[in-house]
């Protein structure tokens, strides 16, 4: 069994309004085969499609207020309800409580302590690593996980060597807002192949990209717009490159934001989760919360 977690930081199904949400304007054949024709909107129902299920999500996980992403995220890989626990939705970075939960037991430390291989697939900055490093910068969630299983963040030689991939996808942000010239940049087709092919060595590997939360607090519909064609190109091809009896895909998120640009803000709109796969029927009819992804990918593996 293999899974390959494609984490969109701050996605949401909301309303079918071109002019405040990207998911009503952009151009996304590829997530709508996915979801049997219907736009990733508040109006999408839970459906079966030929290669997935698509599974609106609930995020609030009966805790008053916007959900943010430590406690999402947490929930996510722990399978706890991780805001109810700690009496609230927190983040965007874990404190104390969070990490402790997270220590204790986790996905990539379940997977990890039975021998099972994981990864992240996402480089990060030489500056990012060296903040992590040094405790000038807090872990995420997602990367307080797989820290505490021993499991290392992708650099930029990874990146170079194409051992991973850049959160924007293509890798044409390090040339231009880093300023990192010897990175290769990739067509959307490639890039998808190469997602597939790294995700093979691996039980479980988990890619994140925090670039839709990101244009969602920055209100910037264009963009977003943008960025979900990308994304749709992307996965065109990896799901051209993967073969459905070798595992399962799953696209998740934790907490809406960028599908209502009207304000900076999280919502608390459901959020979408998409499981590809011949095996998915065995851990979708389980599936409504956050908190039940981590216990599914567990069942999985046996
Ligand atoms: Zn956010």
């Amino acid at each position: 069994m293999r899974v390959l977690l494609l984490f969109l930081d701050g996605i949401g199904l909301g309303a079918d309004d071109p002019s405040l949400n990207p998911f009503a304007a952009a151009r996304l054949p590829t997530l709508e085969s996915l979801s049997g024709g219907y736009k990733w909107l508040n109006s999408a129902p839970r459906i079966e499609s030929e290669r997935a299920t698509f599974i609106p999500t609930d995020a609030c996980l009966g805790v008053a207020g916007r959900p943010q992403s430590a406690t999402g995220q947490a929930t996510i890989l722990t399978g706890r309800n991780v805001p109810a626990e700690i009496g609230a939705h927190y983040g965007p970075y874990p404190d104390e409580r969070i990490r402790a939960i997270l220590a204790a037991d986790n996905l990539y430390s379940r997977l990890t302590e039975r021998g099972l291989s994981c990864s992240r697939l996402d480089a990060h900055p030489p500056h990012y690593l060296a903040e992590l490093e040094s405790g000038k910068r807090l872990r995420t969630a997602l990367q307080h996980a797989a820290y505490v299983a021993g499991v290392r963040l992708p650099s930029l030689e990874a990146l170079q060597a194409c051992r991973a991939l850049s959160a924007d996808f293509l890798g044409d942000g390090w040339r231009e807002v880093l300023k990192l010239p010897d990175v290769p940049v990739h067509t959307p087709q490639e890039a998808g192949a190469l997602l597939a092919e790294l995700a093979r060595p691996h039980a479980f590997s988990l890619f994140s990209t925090w670039v839709t939360d990101e244009i969602g607090h920055h209100r910037d519909l264009a963009r977003g717009v943008a960025f979900l064609e990308r994304f749709d190109t992307v996965l065109a091809s990896l799901l051209a490159a993967w073969d459905d009896s070798e595992g399962v895909i799953v696209i998740t998120s934790d907490h809406g934001n960028l599908e209502d640009v009207s304000h900076r803000k999280h919502t608390q709109n459901a959020v979408p989760t998409v499981i590809i796969g011949a095996q998915r029927g065995e851990i979708t009819p389980h599936i409504r919360a956050l908190t039940d992804l981590a216990p599914a990918l567990l069942r999985l593996f046996g």
